[in-house]
């Protein structure tokens, strides 16, 4: 039987909602997913490590499917092996060949719980089967059969350790990946298929902090962050979760604890509350900020079109052929032409996407009307986020006016409900950002 992870499961997960674990640390069973990052994996040694963390959470009586990503760099490894096979690469042949670093982690992984005294057996994405889209490198999960899991936990006692980032096409047969970082979502999704309690990511940080604490020292860390909030900061930039995970715990429900896989399992105390982040429903939590988190990215390009007929019609003639081409633009900004006849109009693409756009636009010149395209990589977007900007008017303009006292020029704004994000040149990314960080009283 399979458990849809877009239909049945949904009604399901909320109906079992109120008998979930309240707290991080409640010594009740329960049913738990853990999921081990990169670094958490590195080597041999921190294998060992994780393989007790799991033993701590067994031997509390708890259920557990583990999420293994690869040993950290393998991935990037395996990437650029492909590119410097080919550059133009078959997507298939792609995924076949770095889906491989989470197939050697899983296997070690349940060696080493077997060490430990630990019934327990990896799966791969096409043993469960988790099916996915056939969007190879960056596929959609579409189901995942937890029977067999729940099976085992039940009749063997046995921890699952489940190969993340990969799944299967059940049409075609072929292993797909879901995009880099794609295990938080493999984590997710196992968790909603198995109606756990919770998910655990542990990674190389204690938790979600008010911006990357690796590029702001005085980041803090936050005890809660809504869904909706850390789904904004990580399709910002902060690259701490997959965005594609946080979407599937906002519909599935899923309580996601962040937290540190670097403590040693023998120092934990059961019975007090480990430090991390809980991503959980707005409605549980109680102290609003009016914003909780800056993210930023250097991945953003801009193109600038020069005197483009200001006439009905023009936008279509540029962004139609863009989104033909599936480009995704993001900030668009236009002048307010002067003469009545032409104007600027700026936007920003993804940089991987920068000459391809740039093309696009060029090759669409005849029909748009313009006299010059000028563009940009070397620029970032920063992003304000917070729930509390919903009730709070003058938020942006509080920032404009900080980074002007800095020297800081803005390119472009746009804004939404809960953030807003300014487009500056990339070599004042970190002092936007610390700025940023001070003024909304974000400091420790
Ligand atoms: P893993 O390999 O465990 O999946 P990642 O490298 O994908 O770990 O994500 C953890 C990293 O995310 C941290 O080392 C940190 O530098 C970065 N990061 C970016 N923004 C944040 C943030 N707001 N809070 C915590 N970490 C962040
Ligand atoms: N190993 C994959 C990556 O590096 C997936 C993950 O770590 O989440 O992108
Ligand atoms: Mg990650």
């Amino acid at each position: 039987m399979y458990t849809r992870l877009f239909g049945r499961l949904r009604g399901e997960l909320v109906a079992s909602a109120p008998h979930r674990m309240q707290g991080a640390s409640t010594p009740n069973m329960g049913r738990l997913v853990m999921k081990f990052g990169g670094t958490s994996v590195a080597d041999i040694e921190r294998i060992r490590n994780v393989a007790r963390h799991v033993k701590r959470e067994v031997d509390a009586g708890h259920e557990v499917a583990v999420v293994a990503s690869a040993m950290a760099g393998t991935t990037n490894r395996l990437v650029e092996w492909c590119r410097e096979a080919s550059v133009l690469h078959d997507a298939r042949e792609y995924d076949t060949v770095v889906a491989s670093g989470e197939q050697v982690t899983s296997g070690l992984l349940a060696i080493a719980l077997q060490a430990e005294g630990i019934n327990a057996r990896s799966w791969q994405g096409w043993q469960l089967p988790i099916s996915t889209s056939e969007a190879h490198a960056s596929a959609r999960i579409l189901d995942i059969n937890g029977t067999e899991l729940v099976k085992r936990f039940k009749e063997r006692s046995e921890v699952a350790v489940v190969a993340g980032f990969q799944g299967i096409h059940p049409a075609t047969g072929r292993i797909t990946t879901l995009g880099r970082g794609g295990s938080d979502t493999s984590a997710v999704a196992v968790a909603a298929a198995i109606r756990a309690d919770r998910c655990d990511i542990y990674t190389d940080v204690d938790g979600v902090y008010t911006t990357d604490p690796r590029v702001v020292p005085r980041a803090r860390r936050l005890d809660k962050i809504a869904f909706e909030e850390m789904l904004e900061m990580a399709s910002l930039g902060a690259k701490v979760m997959q965005v594609r995970s946080i979407e599937l715990a906002m519909v599935h429900q899923v309580r996601v604890f962040v937290r540190s896989s670097f403590d040693r399992p023998e120092d934990i105390d059961p019975h007090v509350s480990p430090p991390g982040t809980l991503i959980c429903d707005e409605s549980e939590i109680m102290e609003q900020q009016v914003v909780t988190g800056i993210a930023f990215s250097k991945d953003e390009a801009q193109i600038s079109i020069r005197r483009v007929q200001d006439k009905p019609g023009v936008a279509a003639s540029i962004f139609g052929p863009l989104a033909e081409a599936n480009i995704n633009v993001d900030m668009i900004v236009q002048n307010v032409s002067g003469d009545g006849v032409t104007t600027d109009l700026t936007f920003t693409v993804p940089a991987a996407d920068y000459e391809r756009a740039k093309g696009t636009v060029d090759r669409a010149k005849g029909r748009i009307g313009y006299e010059r395209l000028d563009g940009a990589t070397d620029v970032a977007k920063i992003s304000v986020i917070g729930i509390g900007m919903r009730s709070h008017a003058g938020v942006a303009a509080n920032a404009f006016r900080a980074l002007a006292e800095r020297g800081i020029n803005i390119r472009a704004i746009t804004t939404s409900e809960i953030k807003f994000s300014l487009l500056i040149d990339a070599a004042f990314t970190e002092l936007a950002v610390r700025t940023l960080h001070s003024l909304y009283g974000l400091d420790k």
